[in-house]
């Protein structure tokens, strides 16, 4: 923690001690903050997790009155009430710097079309790549998800020439636009992917198949959005802007610290946030911290991209698995796609983890099954059963795809 961090952070805990009933002075009652002298004190305060911000629904995060107040962004409320952020001017506007910031990390520059697929609406998707690309004064193409035959006619007669989606959606088009042989009438050189994790394989598919070099972005809903960091073009991690947030990366079952290299969750405070600022929120994803600079040049520090979740991970006959657990396996396997799907299941007192892939058109179905439970193996101690299906038999999502059933009780 630099010193500037300090006092961002001494100063932004005096204004929300100061709160009447407010969230952090209800939460940190009896805090001094003039006993926060180092970064370890600051560490022993507790974490914010997401329980509480759904306790807070809906406006009890605000930190500012009303009238500073300029919209809200929810968090989708798959697993019951939602989170609701507010905004203040300011923190829009910081936003969006930082996103244009993300797009001049990636080359992208005021004469690129950007072509945004992500959604609009409550979810800080869409209008986070909107804000960011009229902030560097881009030409926006406003999209929003679905409607593929739209989509392509767009960025054909737009010549978008960057690409914002989601890895999944991202697969989609780039099949699309190789099914119908039209690669040579799409003008997009990046693409700009966020909100989800994704292994090399469905990488390198995208790249190939649409010409383009990608950048993972980095962000999430209650701290601004995406846009909070991004890959530089020398794809070893993601710069965070640690002029606005400051990062942790600690151990997800003690919350110790854990030594740069090793994966941790990421867990963020932000440092200027007026409308809902944040004091070490869990984040549950998980990465690990590079010790060295960049040599790109930027003064940015770098997190790993995101390797999991501390959620999407399951146990199998003591093994810890990971999406990135089976990509690692599947990138070594010729003729399968970057899709599959893993399902866990308790059989007979046992459990039993299923993996299906997608076998591309003539390949030997039998060697790929073979191939993928002997590296699975080599890699995991454990063999799973393979199942083999054709190409695009598996779900493809215009959002996110999951990847890992548990279906243990
Ligand atoms: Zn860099």
């Amino acid at each position: 923690m630099t010193e500037v961090q300090l006092q961002q952070i001494k100063k932004q805990l005096s204004r929300l001690m100061g709160i009447k009933d407010g969230f952090y002075a209800k939460k940190f009652a009896g805090l001094n903050v003039e006993d926060i002298k180092t970064q370890a004190d600051f560490e022993k305060l507790p974490f914010t997790w997401k329980g509480d911000l759904r306790d807070a629904y809906p406006l009890g995060l605000a930190a500012v009155p009303e009238s500073e107040i300029v919209r809200i962004h929810s968090s989708s409320g798959t697993t019951g009430t939602p989170v609701i952020i507010p905004y203040t001017k300011k923190d829009v506007d910081d936003w969006a710097t930082m996103f244009a910031r993300c797009y001049q990390t990636a080359g992208i520059t005021n004469m690129d079309r950007v072509h945004i697929t992500p959604g609009y609406g409550l979810w800080t998707a869409g209008i986070g790549f909107q804000n960011g690309a009229e902030k560097l004064g881009a030409m926006t193409v406003p999209m929003g998800p679905g409607n593929t035959e739209k989509q392509l006619k767009m960025m054909q007669d737009m010549k978008s020439t960057v690409l914002c989606a989601t890895s999944s959606y991202a697969l989609l088009l780039a099949e699309e636009v190789e099914k119908r042989g039209i690669k040579d009438k799409i003008c997009l050189t990046k693409g700009v992917i966020g909100s989800e994790r994704w292994g090399d394989k469905m990488r390198n598919s995208i790249q190939t198949k649409l010409g383009i070099e990608m950048y993972d972005i980095y962000g999430l809903t209650e701290v601004y959005g995406p846009g909070i960091g991004i890959e530089c073009k020398n794809q070893e991690g993601m710069h965070i802007w640690d002029d606005f947030l400051y990062v942790e990366i600690l151990n997800p079952q003690t919350g110790e610290p854990v030594p740069d290299g090793v994966v941790g969750e990421v867990v963020l405070t932000t440092l200027v946030k007026e409308g809902a600022p944040l004091i070490r929120f869990q984040t549950h994803d998980l990465a690990f911290k590079y010790a060295e600079p960049c040599s790109c040049g930027l003064p940015y520090p770098r997190i790993s991209k995101i390797i999991g979740r501390t959620d999407d991970m399951v146990k199998v006959k003591g093994c810890i698995i990971f999406p990135s657990t089976i990509e690692e396996v599947l990138k070594d396997i010729p003729g399968i796609t970057s899709e599959y799907k893993a399902e866990v299941d308790h059989v007979d007192g046992r459990d039993q983890l299923t993996l299906y892939v997608e076998a591309e058109g003539g390949t030997d179905r039998t060697e790929v099954s073979l191939g993928v439970a002997f590296h699975f193996k080599e890699l995991n101690k454990m063999t799973p059963i393979v199942k083999v299906v054709g190409e695009g038999e598996l779900p493809r999502s215009t959002k996110k795809t999951q990847r890992i059933f548990d279906n243990r009780d």
